[in-house]
């Protein structure tokens, strides 16, 4: 049977080119980075190499890039370590109603210990209020926290303007510093990610959403800010993810960042035309679905729809056996429908919401991959609805 997999929002086939790169730093050079020996110094080199290879790609400094275990942990690190510098709860913290759990769940979290959280609304395509935004700013405000674009839905946010408007704020106000963090995790592949143009403070990704290694997290920091950690030991990665280094996941990582930055012209250009194939099939040849996000300002790889009548997830096995793989914003567990947050933000109502379906493309999908979509999604979309009550 074929096999489409047509889920890189979730997570990519890791490049031979990677696997390649790591493969000596798992056996022969499996020196601990910290030992002062030969073994321990050529780890301690591929590291340091890694990182400042990394840093130029952000266009940051070598010293403001931090391993951690996971984009989830970068998210936690930044946001929690910088509150954690201010014991006082001082300044409310800002993000928005579709951040990606790690992100949101940390506010939920800070928010039960007692810290002022406001929430963004976004409109129907997903872009984040920047009127609601510049009103919230009135407060004393601590952190910002707004995703370069969201995984689900694909809308590519305002985070120029945002750092723009908040560096205007702290060059006008000098005794009180607002900082700004981005979730950058499904960008890196298609999108400019420049630390310095985009005036953010932190920024977290990792490699696994662009064909490096899973297991690890990138986040920067930038240099005069002093984050507090959130677990302690060794003295690792500036003290902030202590615990000896995964030294070939480290080298991986730089080697997707370096394939990705030398194709991200064309893996755009190519990735969102397929995109548009699969847009354009999908709303030509079903009823009664729409297509979720915004249609300019949006992720090439992303194409998320609703279906009317059908539940997500009852989509998602049927596709699945017929080899494809895709993902729904809606999860029935234990019985219970429960809607993606992201589109109940968007004002989609519930009932629609729990039909909805994302296709996230990469680099290894086809024409023929998305014309085999197009072939199977009509009749297995018309079987379901067949097979639904009308409430
Ligand atoms: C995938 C993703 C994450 C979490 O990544 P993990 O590898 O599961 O830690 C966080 N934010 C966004 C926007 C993502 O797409």
């Amino acid at each position: 049977m074929r096999k489409v997999y047509l889920d890189y929002a979730a997570t990519t086939p890791v490049r031979p080119e990677v696997v390649e790169a790591m493969r000596p730093y798992w056996s022969e050079k499996f020196g601990n980075a910290s030992s002062i020996h030969s073994f321990g110094r050529e780890a301690r080199i591929a590291i340091e190499q890694s990182r400042e290879k990394i840093a130029s790609f952000l266009n940051a400094e070598t010293e403001e890039i931090i391993f951690t275990g996971s984009i989830t942990e970068s998210d936690n690190l930044a946001i929690l370590g910088l509150t954690g510098r201010f014991p006082e709860k001082m300044g409310q913290l800002i993000t928005s109603e579709i951040e990606h759990h790690a992100v949101l769940d940390t506010f939920i979290t800070l928010e039960k210990r007692g810290y002022q959280v406001s929430y963004l609304s976004v409109n129907q395509e997903g872009i984040v209020n920047l009127k609601a935004l510049e009103k919230s700013l009135k407060k004393k405000t601590l952190l910002v926290s707004v995703m370069y674009a969201n995984n689900e839905v694909g809308t590519i946010e305002p985070i120029e303007e945002i750092g723009e408007m908040i560096s205007a704020l702290n060059a006008k106000e000098k005794s009180w510093r607002v900082h700004f963090h981005t979730d950058a995790a499904t960008v890196f592949e298609y999108l400019p990610l420049d630390v310095k143009k985009l005036k953010v403070d932190l920024l977290s990704l990792g490699p696994h959403k662009f064909g490096g290694p899973k297991g690890i997290g990138i986040l920067y920091v930038k240099k005069d800010i002093d984050l507090s950690p959130l677990t302690f030991g060794g003295h690792q990665e500036f003290g902030l993810c202590p615990g000896t280094e995964a030294v070939p996941l480290i080298v991986g990582a730089a080697k997707a960042f370096e394939l990705a930055a030398k194709e991200k012209e064309e893996n755009k250009k190519r990735v969102s035309g397929l995109r548009d194939r699969l847009i354009s099939g999908v709303l030509e040849n079903i009823s009664d679905v729409f297509l979720t996000g915004d249609a300019g300002k949006r992720l090439p790889g992303i194409a998320s729809f609703s279906f009317r009548d059908v539940e997500g997830e009852a989509v998602l096995l049927r596709l699945d056996k017929e080899g494809i793989a895709a993902s729904s914003g809606s999860a029935c567990t234990s019985g219970e429908l429960k809607s993606s947050h992201v589109l109940l933000a968007m004002g989609i109502p519930q009932e629609e919401a729990h039909g909805s379906i994302r296709f996230s493309l990469g680099r290894e999908t086809t024409r023929e991959d998305i014309d085999y979509v197009l072939e199977k999604l009509p009749k297995v979309i018309e079987d379901i609805r067949k097979m639904t009550p009308k409430l």
